[in-house]
């Protein structure tokens, strides 16, 4: 099953265009090393391997396109309450003031930290809204056995974005002002901050739950 076919000399009659993108489209490339492998053939709970360096290649889910559809637009749910509800109340020297995400990004650009307040713009808001916006377009289509338009690049996006997804950072940063300010002011957690960590959760959730490699497969044979 994991016989590499990399040195393998193509056919004679290779050449047609349509033969060799039948053949891309039963090859696949460790994500690591490049080496190519012809498309195992996989059940659930079964795991293939790279057989140069043990790179995971392909590891079906038992659940379908459904099950992350469903966290992703819990997901969508709790970030729209995230940035729609107050984040914290804060109450100082008699003075009360209600922050949310966008008061945040708001204050640092007035103050002149733009490349802050882009920053936490890209880390709390265009970053988690672009991720669930694009598992809903890749996979709702390929659920209903259809194909969008720009989905494969969309997808190979995602990818390459995921390690750059840092909204705990952002989280990490509100509890630890919540206990340095604990001493001088009272401080509320608002709606936005639960649904801001439960988006947290429902993301990374909705990550693991993708089948990368049967979405690909989906993906390159037009649904
Ligand atoms: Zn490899």
């Amino acid at each position: 099953m994991m016989s590499p076919l990399a040195n393998k000399t193509p056919p004679p009659d290779a050449g047609s265009g349509t033969l060799l993108q039948e053949q891309a489209h039963s090859l696949l490339a460790c994500p690591d090393c490049d080496l190519v492998f012809p498309l195992p053939c996989l059940s659930p709970g079964e795991k293939a391997r790279c057989g140069r360096c043990g790179a995971v290649l392909m590891e079906p889910k038992s659940h379908g396109f459904d099950y992350s559809i469903a966290l992703a637009l819990t997901s969508l749910l709790l970030f729209v309450l995230s940035n729609t509800f107050p984040l914290l109340k804060l109450q100082i020297a008699g003075r009360e003031q209600i922050g949310a995400i966008m008061t945040g990004v708001h204050a640092l650009y007035d103050q002149g930290f733009w490349e802050i307040a882009f920053l936490v713009l890209l880390v709390t808001i265009i970053a988690p809204l672009f991720r669930i916006i694009s598992v809903l377009y890749v996979l709702l289509p390929l659920w209903f056995g259809r194909r969008l338009l720009g989905a494969a690049h969309i997808f190979r996006w995602m990818e390459i974005l995921r390690p750059w997804a840092m909204s705990e950072v952002f989280m990490l940063g509100i509890l630890v002002a919540m206990v340095k300010l604990g001493d001088l002011a009272t401080i509320q957690p608002g709606v936005a901050l639960y649904s801001f960590a439960g988006l947290i959760l429902f993301m990374a959730a909705t990550d693991a739950s993708l089948d990368d490699g049967a979405i690909w497969v989906r993906l390159e044979d037009g649904a």
